[in-house]
């Protein structure tokens, strides 16, 4: 039976390359009928927080990634890291260290000025119980150092195959701090036994953890996992992923409009494929399809115009109804929704989302897109007024042209445009200037679906009411 865990320290916001590694935690587990676990490692007293904890979840969430247990919070578990540390002690399997940071630095520069390589000296493996005692009555704090074996650990990584690593290059390294806070590799270990953690995958930067974690689990007299380490995301530069590439927090998207299937496809396949990249794979295919064996070895690069590329054709492919639940929130945010939207106004506005959704690569983009089919509270780009706008021409020509409509039977696109098309011939105007301007004039923007389409959706009476606008919206960039 398979298990995995995600583990995440709520130090700051979720961000992407951890949510790869919970994403595909989550696709093994879910491929395999398996578990996956959450546990939030809070340790770190001090730079954790329970508002960043409640972010991680709500990003999980946003994703659609689900849990089958926990969060498991490893600040409640203290005392059963302490035990599992002393048992160790009790075993001689590790030993009480009371050398001070500052005695072991000055050690570490003394035997770096003679040319050696420093690891932990052993200097309390050998003291007496006598000596001890006075320690401690002395008040000074005892760490818990696990005590590596003479050996070599290996293991078969299920991305980068067979890693050894001899444990002359290891030190004694600490599992229970003097101020009793357990290490990382302790609380890890204790956790993934006790949650019967059958395989690990996360990113490359712990596969240097993962000797001394395997030597603590054989300690523990537990079954070793496997391990899957997952190559680091770079920047388009090539250079690790960063604050410097932009924000990288998994909220941030969906913030940005990108749809959650879009970015679970892009985050998915920055090391894996289910085959074609070019396809838009539904959340079952990608469970059906993954495996650890198609996970490349080499680093991939996030680059964000593929992820707007995949948003803006799932915009275009979604079912309608689909993607008007998902626009809905972005709507209601801007004051634009109501519910007449879906109830007598529906084929109206599904018209209107099906015209828009081409042009838009965002829920943004595209609930920026409809707000002047619905409110007047839109802005005018002023370049596109500067643009548009200014010709002399339109102060005579659109009045007539607003007659025009006025006199229309129907308000059709096809009338709209053969009507527009007899009053530029005849009035020996370029059609493609009143067009453009009668854009500016309704959407504000320059650019836009076909417009006698949109002059259709817009209605009769916001079209000659914007199109009575001129002279308004010239002002607007006068200041
Ligand atoms: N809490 C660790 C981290 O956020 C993960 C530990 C692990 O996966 O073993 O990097």
């Amino acid at each position: 039976m398979v298990r995995v865990r995600f583990a995440p320290s709520p130090t700051g916001h979720l961000h992407v390359g951890a949510l790869r590694t919970a994403l595909f935690n989550w696709l093994f587990a879910r491929h395999h009928h398996g578990t996956f676990v959450l546990r939030i490692e809070d340790t770190d007293v001090a730079r954790s927080s329970e508002e960043m904890s409640r972010s991680i979840l709500e990003a999980l969430s946003w994703v659609g990634l689900d849990w089958d247990e926990g969060p498991i919070y490893q600040s409640q578990r203290f005392e059963i890291y302490r035990r599992a540390a002393r048992t160790l002690v009790d075993r001689g399997l590790a030993y009480y260290c009371f050398c001070s940071p500052e005695e072991i630095e000055k050690r570490r520069q003394e035997t770096q000025a003679r040319g050696e390589h420093w690891k932990y000296d052993r200097h309390c493996l050998n003291l007496s119980e006598k000596e001890k005692q006075d320690l401690r009555e002395k008040g000074v704090a005892a760490a818990i150092r696990f005590l590596v074996p003479e050996g070599v650990t290996e293991f078969d990584d299920l991305v980068h195959g067979h890693i050894s690593v001899d444990h002359r290059n290891l030190e004694d390294f600490v599992l229970l701090r003097g101020d009793g806070f357990p290490t990382y590799h302790l609380s890890v270990v204790v956790d993934d036994i006790d949650t019967g953690i059958t395989h690990v995958i996360r990113g490359d930067d712990h596969i240097s953890n993962t000797p001394k974690q395997i030597l603590l689990y054989r300690a523990l007299g537990a079954p070793v996992p496997q391990f899957a380490h997952l190559p680091l995301i770079l920047g388009p530069d090539r250079k690790k992923l960063s604050k410097r590439h932009g924000d990288t927090s998994v909220l941030n998207f969906r913030d940005k409009g990108y749809l959650p299937l879009a970015f679970f496809n892009f985050m998915a396949q920055l090391s894996w494929s289910p085959g074609n990249e070019e396809k838009i794979y539904s959340i079952e295919e990608m469970v059906r399809e993954f495996s650890l064996e198609r996970i490349s070895k080499g680093s991939p690069v996030f680059d964000l115009n593929k992820l707007e590329w995949l948003n803006s054709r799932l915009i275009n492919e979604l079912p309608l109804a689909e993607l008007i639940a998902q626009l809905r929130p972005w709507l209601e945010k801007a004051g634009l929704w109501s519910d007449e939207l879906v109830t007598t106004r529906r084929d109206w506005f599904e018209r209107l989302v099906n015209l828009t959704r081409s042009r838009s690569r965002t829920l943004v983009d595209l609930s920026g897109m409809i707000a002047p089919f619905i409110s007047d509270r839109f802005s005018y780009d002023p370049e596109a007024v500067r643009k548009h706008l200014l010709n002399g021409e339109l102060d005579r020509v659109l009045p007539l042209l607003q007659d025009d409509f006025q006199k229309l039977e129907n308000f059709s696109a096809q009338e709209i445009e053969r009507t527009l098309r007899e009053r530029a011939e005849k009035e020996g105007i370029k059609a493609a200037i009143l067009i453009h301007a009668l854009r500016v004039l309704v959407l504000g923007r320059a650019v836009s679906p076909g417009l006698f389409e949109v002059l259709e959706l817009m209605g009769r009476e916001q079209t000659l009411a914007r199109m009575g606008k001129l002279s308004e919206v010239r002002k607007m960039i006068e200041n």
